[in-house]
């Protein structure tokens, strides 16, 4: 049995208790207390980002590569701790163990690219049409950035925030997901351990209320968050009426992969199978839908069903398991809910394995024509819950896929140059893979969506351009004042 953890939050260097907690629980054994956590105030949100404010100054000015450098020692701390981050990645949010250590080490990755980049250029040199003058982008931090997270990668998705905030030169109030606060908090750990100067970075633990806050408090330049698009539609909206306020949002998905007539047989399935069932269907990634060329609907769904079956679910520190439970209790009902759905809307079920005490849900397979109207195949269930949508030509392929409110990520499984491309111009994503399950990250490569499922600041690359802004700075060497459109300075000699 482990030791139950104590959170605290990190406000200004200091680990406070609060006086309200809960409790975080494993969604494989719901008895099983991972630790309790402060369900803070609205006065200690208020006095993270306080803390951060006061931070601000001191670190805008330390040079970009000591803040970079402070990233290699984290990396150090990482690896060091990878085996023991995993374990309690596995114990709190249910994903089986191989995958936490893939997400680790996703997170490692990003830790080491942001380390790089403290050598990088932060601007660039530009031609003037005054030949005298030498015209400078140089890029800046923001000031204070919130960073809301979603429970599913409780820390890769962090540090993906984390790392281009601070070595930009922003200082950071982190909120991690109350479903993962324990992973959370260790993250922070490591941060202090590292050597992050005081206030440069906070955490403060709470649900929804707590990130309410942060969003409503003027003091925060930058919103950083991943989770669901009601929530992050609900947070763009608030930031909309306020001064000095940007929002990069990733969100949610009714991934797709799509099997043309020419496709592999047996990498088709296994494609769709680990986009659909891996993490139990939680990733932001996570197909939904499989569009499957009618040449091959039936010989596709028996193996489909053939491999399906034989996935073990089971517990997350368990070798052998394929998958674990889902979140909680509202993820269960939700997906069943959904299940329930699908068959009122026309679905022919073709696997439907119910569920299991402790959060457990075997995956439910089945047929469906494409229509307009229904809202099993396109809104996202966020669960092992599996869509197979015949089509006819690759044109009306690419219609179904666009048929949702989500862009984020595509499959195409074809032996086929032209179809390919045809998918990759056609279809609305932010991440494209051919003859691969539509899931996976690497850290250098954009990562984000269109429509729904983000507005478009994804992967470290991507993220500094969300949490700077760029000023020009233009040098006259001339002895007189030369303007640019031949503008001249009204001033008689
Ligand atoms: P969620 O939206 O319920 O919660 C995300 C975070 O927002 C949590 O920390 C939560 O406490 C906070 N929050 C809730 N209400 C808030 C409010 N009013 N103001 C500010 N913060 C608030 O999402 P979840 O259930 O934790 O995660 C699952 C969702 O995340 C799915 O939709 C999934 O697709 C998405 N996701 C997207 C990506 C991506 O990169 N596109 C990655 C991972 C997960």
């Amino acid at each position: 049995m482990s030791t139950i953890i104590t959170g605290r939050n990190l406000i200004a260097g200091l680990w406070l208790e609060s006086d309200a907690l809960f409790d975080s629980r494993s969604p494989s054994r719901p008895d099983e207390v991972i630790g309790t956590f402060p369900a803070s105030s609205l006065e200690e949100a208020d006095a993270a980002v306080a803390a951060a404010r006061r931070a601000y100054p001191a670190w805008r000015r330390t040079s970009r590569v000591l803040r970079a450098e402070l990233f290699d020692r984290l990396a150090q701390l990482v690896k060091r701790h990878t085996d023991d981050l995993a374990c309690l990645m596995a114990r709190e949010c249910g994903k089986v163990l191989a995958e936490c250590r893939a997400e680790v080490i996703e997170g490692l990755h990003m830790i080491q690219y942001v380390f790089g980049t403290g050598r990088h250029p932060s601007g660039e040199v530009l031609a003037s049409e005054i030949a005298e003058k030498d015209a400078f982008v140089r890029r800046k931090p923001w000031g204070v950035a919130a960073v809301i997270t979603p429970w599913n990668f409780p820390f890769a998705v962090p540090l993906w925030m984390l790392g281009p905030s601070l070595v930009e030169g922003n200082t950071v109030v982190f909120k991690p997901s109350e479903e993962t606060p324990a992973v959370g908090q260790r993250i922070v750990e490591l941060m202090v351990e590292a050597g992050f100067p005081v206030g440069v970075v906070n955490l403060v633990h709470g649900d929804g209320n707590i990130g309410e806050r942060l969003v409503r408090n003027s003091d925060v330049n930058v919103i950083l968050f991943t989770g669901s698009w009601d929530v992050g539609s609900h947070i763009q909206q608030v930031s909309a009426t306020m001064v000095d306020r940007i929002v990069a949002a990733e969100m949610g998905s009714k991934s797709a992969v799509i099997v043309c007539k020419d496709a592999r047989l047996d990498l088709a399935v296994n494609a769709a199978v680990i986009s659909a069932f891996k993490t139990s269907g939680q990733r932001c990634v996570s197909a939904g839908r499989v569009l499957v060329h009618e040449s091959l609907l039936d010989t596709f769904c028996e193996k489909l069903i053939a491999v399906t079956k034989r996935l073990v679910i089971g517990e997350p520190l368990d070798p052998a398991s394929f998958t674990g439970p889902v979140i909680n209790q509202h993820a269960v009902d939700k997906v069943l809910s959904y299940n329930a759905l699908a068959r009122q809307e026309g679905a022919t079920v073709l696997l439907d394995g119910g569920r299991r005490e402790g959060h457990y849900l075997t995956p439910f397979v089945y047929r469906i024509e494409a229509k307009s109207g229904i809202r099993c195949a396109r809104e996202e269930v966020f669960g092992p819950h599996l869509a197979v949508i015949p089509f006819r030509t690759n044109e009306e392929a690419a219609a179904i896929y666009n048929d949702t409110p989500y862009g984020l990520s595509l499959g195409v499984i074809t032996e086929d140059y032209r179809a390919m491309r045809f998918f990759r111009e056609e279809c609305e994503f932010g991440m494209g893979y051919v003859n691969l399950p539509c899931i996976g990250a690497e850290v250098h490569l954009p990562f984000g969506g269109v429509k729904r499922s983000g507005n478009g600041h994804p992967s470290a690359a991507g993220l500094v351009e969300a949490v700077t802004h760029k000023v020009s700075w233009t040098i006259n060497h001339g002895e007189d004042i030369r303007m640019a459109q031949g503008l001249t300075t009204g001033i008689e000699p």
